[in-house]
């Protein structure tokens, strides 16, 4: 730890926090609490060029690392015990190129740095999209992962590189284990005016609720729901109660057609209120951050369906009923239809390409007893969930949202893992990034 201290006084310029720094405390944690896993300081490189006079220091002096944007990891990977956390935060610029429809974020960007000037499907941070990226335009522009074009990468021998086609190809769901991103490179569309909020039903029985909505959905999704619409199923302990709630984002220039889907959505349930109104994707997203937690005590568990069948929907219902009635707890349904553009003509890890719905349950709370109460629901949920018809679960998992252990590289990978290992074995062979997600 000498030498890099030594190196932080000659860069005094360089932001960084110790235990005993007043900023340090906020500056470490994540989106859930890990009280398990103390860092020793936080570093906050503003440059490529910092970032790649740190990492030798740090592998020289065997001082374990690992990189953090915006700590949204469900599971609190961005912490490591006694090392070093490496803050990409301020290196958040965002330089849009019309012409070729792209544009290039810092490692650091989160979703409210990238403004209005385009519909960017970087919808939460660089974390959001090398893994994965369900988000709300992934029906009509794909995966936050297929975004990706480009990539400037400190390497495990800290020079600062553009990837070539092997190296996307791994950080295209293989995320930051080759190296930091220092910037990426993601397509971007024209922005529009967009509709978007939440839609809350009236509840009087939430089990026949659920199937009603998913029977009338499914039938829109074997006519005519076109890919702008996006319709997020949650249950939330909102403003009318517990209820079936759905995030509505209509992403089209075209909103008196998005303003007919609301009408008929809100027509499949009576109506207990609703949120939807047209808005911008910068306003929303500023918006969706007041209402999500800073931090919180919180974990994650998911199933991935190929169907949301007879038998997954009286599964659902049930658990739905036992839901505790804690603002902070939720279940909510990811879904990547089968119309979303999601065969990329580029080299990806990203193996589960099926069309399929990603059911996540989110226990969390404000303190470890009213977290404990989500806790035990959520797990009695996914029992039982795992215990309905194996034909109908797709082997598949969402390495952002699979927790730590036990985690099968293998079914998260698929056909794609000896890929990944392989470039891997090429870009870090000595496993300089041993603390980054996927972990070898
Ligand atoms: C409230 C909330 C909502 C979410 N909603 C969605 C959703 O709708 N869809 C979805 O797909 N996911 C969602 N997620 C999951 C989230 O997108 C992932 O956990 C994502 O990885 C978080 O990104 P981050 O930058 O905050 O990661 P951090 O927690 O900061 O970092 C986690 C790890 O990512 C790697 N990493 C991140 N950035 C870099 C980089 N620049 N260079 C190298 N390595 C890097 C590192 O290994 C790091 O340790 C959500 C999570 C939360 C907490």
């Amino acid at each position: 730890m000498d030498q890099l201290t030594e190196f932080l006084t000659q860069n005094p310029h360089i932001h960084h926090a110790t235990p005993q720094s007043p900023e340090f405390k906020e500056l470490r944690l994540g989106f859930v609490f890990n009280e398990s896993r103390t860092p020793a300081i936080v570093v906050r490189p503003r440059s490529a060029e910092e970032v790649a006079a740190l990492i030798p220091i740090l592998t020289k002096n065997n001082l374990q690392f690992t990189v953090k944007v915006g700590g949204h990891d469900m599971f609190g990977r961005s912490q490591v015990s006694d090392g070093v956390i490496i803050d990409l935060r301020e290196i958040s610029h965002v330089y849009v190129d019309a012409e070729s429809q792209t544009a290039r974020l810092g490692g650091g960007v989160m979703a409210m740095d990238t403004g209005d000037a385009t519909e960017t499907q970087c919808d939460h941070s660089t974390g959001w999209t090398i893994f994965g990226g369900y988000g709300p335009l992934s029906s009509k522009h794909g995966l936050g992962v297929d975004q990706i074009v480009g990539a400037k990468v400190v390497d495990a021998e800290g020079k600062i590189c553009e990837a070539n086609e092997i190296m996307l190809t791994g950080i295209r769901g293989g995320g930051g284990t080759l190296g930091v991103i220092v910037e990426l490179t993601v397509k971007v569309y024209p922005s529009a005016q967009i509709l978007a909020g939440t839609t809350f039903y009236k509840s009087s029985d939430l089990a026949a609720e659920i199937k009603q909505y998913n029977a009338e959905y499914s039938k829109a999704k074997r006519e005519d729901l076109p890919s702008s619409l996006h319709l997020y199923q949650a249950i939330l302990n909102g403003p009318v109660g517990k209820s079936l709630s759905i995030f509505f984002m209509w992403a089209s220039s075209d909103l008196e057609e998005g303003q007919r889907w609301l009408l008929r959505v809100s027509s499949w349930l009576p109506i207990g209120m609703s949120t939807v109104q047209p808005t911008t994707h910068r306003d929303f997203g500023a918006f969706t951050n007041t209402v999500i937690p800073k931090h919180t005590y919180g974990t994650i568990f998911t199933v991935n369906f190929y169907d949301l069948t007879p038998e997954v929907l009286d599964v659902i219902g049930t658990h739905a009923q036992r839901q505790p009635n804690n603002p902070e707890v939720i279940f909510g349904v990811h879904e990547l239809r089968h119309d979303a553009p999601r065969e990329p003509t580029f080299g990806t890890v990203f193996d589960n390409r099926c069309a399929h719905y990603l059911i996540e349950m989110i226990p969390m709370g404000s303190s470890p007893e009213v977290y404990a109460e989500g806790l035990a629901w959520a797990q009695e949920f996914v029992n039982a969930l795992s215990k309905t018809d194996a034909a109908n679960i797709v082997p598949s998992t969402y390495i952002s949202l699979t927790p730590p252990k036990g985690a099968d590289m293998g079914k998260i990978y698929g056909s794609r893992y000896e890929t990944l290992q392989r470039i891997k074995e090429q870009y870090d062979p000595q496993n300089v990034f041993k603390n980054a997600l996927p972990q070898f």
